[in-house]
């Protein structure tokens, strides 16, 4: 009977170590992946700073940075095309919302500053926008 116990005693141990190992296991998997992440960041910060003291032509490149250099100026090149294709869309836009605002100004008998080409309130002695005289 004690051999019973005994065994029932140890599997209930064993099952308790297993429940353990796998706490265990789960913290050291947090661990290393809160480690990993800093170690991205300071792979990251790294970058950044060699970036800086290539830029300034502290730093010899060979032909393994040169090509990790061309692949971050790319993509600083890219975003900004991306940026003036942006910019350009928003010209384009303002643009065209003046135009209409000076047709249906226009249609609607209103007269355009001299000075500076804004629709004039019928009736003002002065330019609201840029305050020239008018007449
Ligand atoms: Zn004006």
């Amino acid at each position: 009977m004690a051999s019973f116990f005994d065994s029932v005693k140890k599997t209930v141990q064993d099952v308790s170590n297993k429940t353990g190992d796998a706490i265990d296991t789960q913290k050291l998997n947090m661990k290393i992946n809160s480690e990993k992440k800093n170690i991205e960041a300071g792979y990251a910060k790294l970058g950044e700073y060699l970036w800086s003291k290539i830029n300034k032509e502290e730093v010899a490149k060979d032909e393994a940075l040169q090509a990790i250099c061309n692949e971050i100026q790319g993509g600083f090149d890219n975003i900004a095309a991306a940026e003036a294709e942006i910019q350009s869309i928003k010209d384009k836009a303002a643009a065209a919302a003046s135009a209409a605002a000076n047709t249906a100004a226009t249609a609607a008998g209103a007269a355009f500053c001299p000075n500076c080409g804004t629709p004039t309130v019928p009736g003002s002695k002065f330019c609201g926008s840029c305050g020239a005289k008018i007449g």
